[in-house]
């Protein structure tokens, strides 16, 4: 498929009849399962039973990241791809943003929930996702804003992780070897503090990072503490909850903020239109938010998780892929005329702790633990006012002391560097536990959660 018909798809997809659309969806999907079945092992069990010429999309059996991620080397369609050599891939920083073995994107997930999960992406995925990007996301701003030659740009992201941001951003860089002083990297470990000297410093035009980070962010403005006039705001990653979204709003006056609802299994699934409301890429992605029993949620209502197809993908085939975010299909028409299904993503139960008055987004911990591999499970739990708690699956061959001494001082540097001194960190006997609500295990929890709503409100 030519690059010129994927944009001229995208383009008029709001003019096309929706049977049109429906229809070429369904025939990309039949394409998919057929490839699916014929070139992955572990989907050709898994689909042993379903004709891909004759099948209802409820009838496919759902990909929890549990059974698919043991599976990594059946479950590409690539014999070539072997998981021992991604993982050397992944460990070098010198391949990042370079291909794998000549042709595929590799990357990891950011580990928000759970232990980095690597990915695989084809040519097929990169052009379809960054034309998404390209029309519907930043369509309908100025370019410039995305020119360090024209701007000043500054990320907060996973240093040195490879995850789609951190790509991204390393592509930049080489895009633009002229204008590196105006591309800012920051860390989403360095402190809030610091984080907020630096963008003083710098005066970003353009501020791209996590939602939970935004949010936080956005507090520090209305203290008066951030003092930047950035015309962009971009949110990716994580989902931009309608609190950070409010949040940065009214922080940011004159300021544009772009929702990017992306994973690192699916790509770009939603993204913000101009009156600012999420729509679901339809064309490319099938959204099902579904209840604790997997039955499809009805409109207004707040699923419990969502399945995902990426129906571009064929190296790596996500197809009714469980991801653990809460969707509320919404029923109005947006204002912005399109017709694509409309979604609003609901934050996860915590995506901050509090100690001391001071907001600590839940990333500032999950991107540690992408530095200090040692562990199968994991969960930081505050469980008093001045204590987090740290909770861990080991396998046998880590030394447990000496994993958690390393772990307990860069978790010292977060909670000093922040002002949060008065916190008590420990190792915790207890296991990781699941949330009461659908069994799901948070990677941070706050068991004595005030709510983030409150303060930004
Ligand atoms: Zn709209």
């Amino acid at each position: 498929m030519p690059d010129s018909e994927i944009i001229r798809e995208i383009e008029v997809f709001d003019a096309t009849p929706r049977e049109v659309s429906l229809e070429r969806r369904e025939r990309r999907f039949k394409k998919l399962l057929r490839h699916a079945k014929a070139n992955s092992p572990f989907l050709a069990r898994l689909y042993r039973d379903v004709d891909p010429e004759d099948f209802s999309l409820s009838q496919l059996p759902i990909q929890e990241r549990a059974i698919m991620e043991p599976h990594f080397q059946e479950w590409v369609t690539d014999p070539a791809i072997r998981m021992e050599e991604a993982k050397a891939f992944l460990a070098n920083p010198e391949n990042m943003a370079n291909p794998f073995l000549g042709k595929y994107s590799l990357l990891t997930t950011s580990g928000t929930s759970g232990l980095p999960l690597i990915m695989v992406r084809d040519h097929l995925h990169r052009r379809v996702h960054g034309a998404l990007r390209q029309k519907r996301l930043l369509g309908h701003i100025p370019p410039e804003l995305l020119r360090p030659d024209r701007n000043r740009i500054a990320a907060i992201l996973l240093q040195n992780s490879p995850s789609a941001n951190f790509i991204s951003f390393t592509r930049l860089k080489r895009l633009f070897p002229e204008n590196l002083e105006n591309i800012l990297g920051l860390s989403t470990i360095e402190p809030i503090p610091e984080l907020v000297r630096k963008l003083n410093e710098f005066q970003p035009a353009t501020l791209c990072g996590y939602s939970s980070l935004l949010g936080v962010l956005a507090l520090e403005k209305m203290h008066g503490r951030l003092e930047i006039a950035p015309s962009l705001i971009l949110s990716t990653a994580e989902q931009l909850t309608k609190t950070a979204l409010s949040a940065l709003s009214k922080a940011f006056s004159d300021c544009t903020v772009l929702n990017d609802y992306c994973a690192a299994e699916a790509g770009e699934i939603a993204m913000s239109c101009r009156c600012g409301k999420l729509h679901v890429n339809e064309d490319w992605i099938i959204l099902e938010p579904v209840d604790e029993e997997d039955r499809p949620v009805t409109s207004m209502e707040i699923s419990d998780s969502v399945l995902v197809s990426d129906l571009s993908n064929f190296v790596q085939p996500v197809i009714r892929y469980r991801l653990d975010d809460r969707i509320q299909p919404m029923s109005k028409p947006c204002r912005c005329g399109s017709k694509r299904q409309l979604i609003t993503v609901h934050g996860r139960e915590a995506d901050v702790v509090i100690f001391e008055n001071i907001l600590l987004p839940s990333v500032v911990f999950t991107s540690l633990m992408n530095e200090l591999p040692g562990v199968l499970s994991y969960q930081f739990a505050q469980t008093r006012r001045n204590r987090l708690e740290f909770r861990a699956v080991y396998p046998d061959e880590t030394d447990r002391t000496a994993f958690f001494n390393a772990l307990s001082e860069k978790v010292g540097q977060i909670l000093r560097g922040n002002g949060c001194s008065q916190v008590e960190f420990i190792a915790s006997d207890t296991l990781p536990k699941s949330s009461s609500r659908g069994g799901k295990l948070k990677s941070v929890i706050s068991e004595i959660w005030q709510s983030f709503e409150e303060e930004v409100s």
